[in-house]
């Protein structure tokens, strides 16, 4: 089959395409035609080797690629949920199905859980094999463009805005970073889903524009505004309820002057740099909570595909790449010049 894979770590020009064979399955497992695959910025760290994924390759290749959906062509013998032919979105969060936290339904605290793509044999590809579990059936009005660029932006939002932090209607979020595939997803989830107010930051005129077409209320220039000044602003000095974060240490001094007392600040990525000064004094007097997630659970999955098919809420695609070109869409990634996500198709 036709994949894109690596064979050390580097630049985009690291990302080859060529023949590899097709993935062998295991009872539990389903073997997915790849119609569609998602970038996200795990896969360019992936390929550089950096942040926990640098890999010994001694002589094999390494397919790349998480977010996917695509039709099921091959079931294993223990697999009774799906048939060929089924419609699914892949979620690239593995977790083993036996452990405590799994069989309690909290699989996102799975001790041996890996990421398809990074600790195992990804989604660049023609063909995946993964297992059943891990899919979630398509509603009809569902591309699999759309369904692919979903899960790995959606989940962690859903996760801090619905599940962890209780974002409720009457509150208010503030969303860092507009452009990024989380912040289209966060956006939407915080206005659509729970009905709150939101208020989000980027770096261009037409990017705020953007992001006031997906329902942002407040957006910030925060080339232009301080991003806790305008805050306090906005919501007429008492500061926002819930954060999303998943830019990491360039914005956290301003985004945590902006929380309010009982204020939320959830974390699912560190893409500027992972260490920051936490004022302790702060946090306790005005009972204020900081967590961390990294995706979510099977079934927030089902529920945001729910959705997407009802039209509630939709991945934000900047541009399509057919597989071959998985290096240039590596390169627009690691350029600032996007809104939405970066998907590769297949034919
Ligand atoms: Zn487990």
């Amino acid at each position: 089959m036709k994949a894109v894979y690596i064979t050390e770590h580097g630049g985009p020009e690291v990302l080859q395409y060529g023949d590899q064979p097709e993935p062998s399955i295991g009872p539990n497992d389903v073997k997915v035609r790849v119609r569609a695959a998602a970038l996200n910025r795990l896969d360019v760290y992936t390929r550089a080797g950096v942040r926990g994924t640098r890999r010994k390759f001694d002589g094999n290749a390494h397919i790349m690629g998480g977010d996917s959906a695509g039709e099921v062509v091959e079931v294993g013998s223990e697999v009774s949920q799906r048939k060929v032919g089924d419609r699914v979105v892949v979620n690239p969060r593995m977790t083993c199905g036996q452990c405590h936290p799994c069989l309690a339904g909290q699989e996102e605290f799975c001790p041996s859980a890996g990421m398809l793509g990074s600790s195992r044999s990804g989604s660049y590809a023609e063909f995946v094999g993964v297992p059943a579990t891990s899919t979630v059936l398509l509603p009809d009005s569902l591309s699999y463009e759309q369904a692919a660029s979903m899960p790995t932006v959606f989940l962690p939002s859903w996760n801090i805005l619905v599940r962890r932090g209780e974002l409720k209607p009457w509150e208010t979020a503030l969303i860092l970073s507009a452009s990024s595939g989380v912040g289209t997803a966060a956006i939407q989830v915080a206005k659509n889903v729970v009905g709150a107010k939101v208020i989000t930051t980027t770096s261009t005129e037409e990017k705020v524009e953007k992001a006031r077409q997906l329902g942002a209320d407040e957006v910030i220039n925060y080339k232009e505004e301080d991003i806790a000044d305008r805050v306090k602003e906005i919501t007429g000095g008492r500061g926002v309820d819930v954060v999303l974060d998943h830019v990491g240490a360039d914005f956290w001094p301003a985004a945590t002057r902006s929380l309010a007392m009982g204020g939320r600040y959830g974390i699912c990525g560190v893409t500027s740099g992972y260490r920051a000064e936490l004022q302790m004094g702060i946090m306790f007097t005005r009972y204020q909570t900081v967590f961390g997630v990294f995706m979510g659970r099977k079934e927030d999955m089902r529920q945001i595909i729910d959705l997407a098919g009802r039209g509630v809420v939709k991945g934000v695609i900047h541009q399509t790449f057919p597989l071959e070109d998985a290096a240039k869409a590596h390169e627009v990634m690691e350029g600032l010049n996007f809104f939405g996500k970066l998907v590769l198709t297949m034919e």
